[in-house]
């Protein structure tokens, strides 16, 4: 496996409290890597720590071979998509897709293009002109997916990005990200709490405890050997 991303002895200290700790995991190049784990174990301070917004206490964090461990978010070729839409409310969805690259300098033909591109994977090409407000919620989390896809990176960060749409919303989509990660093969880290997600969109899944990872082995691999009780539990392991 040639590693996307390695994290090697990454521990996050918030004062006294020990968020993460001694953290060590390879992904691989175009690996859709689910951190699944109940709420506050750290899985979101994993993600930023990656994504360069939160500095680490101690360790390293490697993104295609070069050391990110001090870069700053934008020069470690991440797209990120939160939980929160996060779109800029008095921008078109095309100008919430176009601002990175405007700033990053990109030429105008270019962002022209990527925007295009973007929003046909996404089916969200009639709703460009449009402002984030007369979008349903489904359309919106497309346009912040769309958002981390214009900037034309390996590597995607997603936290807990379905979290806030209801139960069909959330089906949906899930098969359209599983589609557009066969189609883009990009190296993907997924953060969610919901096992139907982790187990649906997974080649691997780290499950999450106190800020260790307890397990890391693909859906089938976690589901019929779990390694104790917890993980046993957590998945819903026939026992
Ligand atoms: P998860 O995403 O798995 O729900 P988080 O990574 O958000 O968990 O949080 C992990 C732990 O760190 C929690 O106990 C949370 O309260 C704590 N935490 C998160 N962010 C901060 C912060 N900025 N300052 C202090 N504690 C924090
Ligand atoms: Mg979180």
């Amino acid at each position: 496996m040639e590693p996307s991303i390695s994290i090697r002895n990454l521990s996050l200290n918030f004062g006294a409290l020990k968020v993460l700790k001694n953290l060590d995991l390879e992904i691989g190049k175009g690996e859709f890597l689910v951190l699944l784990g109940s709420s506050g174990c750290g899985k979101s301070t994993l993600l930023n720590c990656i994504a360069g917004l939160l500095d680490v206490s101690d360790g390293q964090i490697f993104i295609g071979g070069r050391n990110v461990t001090w870069a700053q978010p934008s020069e470690r070729g991440i797209g990120m998509v939160f939980q929160s839409y996060a779109l800029y409310p008095q921008m078109t969805i095309k100008g919430n897709l176009s601002f990175g690259l405007k700033n990053a300098g990109v030429s105008r033909d270019e962002i022209e293009e990527r925007v295009r591109r973007a929003a046909q994977v996404l089916q969200i090409e009639p709703l460009l002109e449009r402002k984030p407000a007369a979008l349903s919620g489904g359309q919106r989390q497309r346009a912040a997916i769309g958002r981390a896809l214009v900037r034309d990176v390996d590597v995607f960060l997603f936290d807990e990005p379905l979290s806030n749409l209801d139960a069909k919303l959330r089906a949906d989509l899930r098969v359209e990200i599983k589609q557009l990660h066969q189609k883009l093969h990009n190296t993907m880290i997924y953060v969610t709490h919901d096992q139907i997600e982790a187990m649906t969109l997974a080649d691997r899944i780290a499950i999450m405890r106190g800020g260790s990872i307890m397990q890391l082995a693909s859906p089938n691999e976690i589901y019929m050997r779990p390694v104790n009780k917890y993980v046993a539990q957590f998945i819903g392991s026939p026992s």
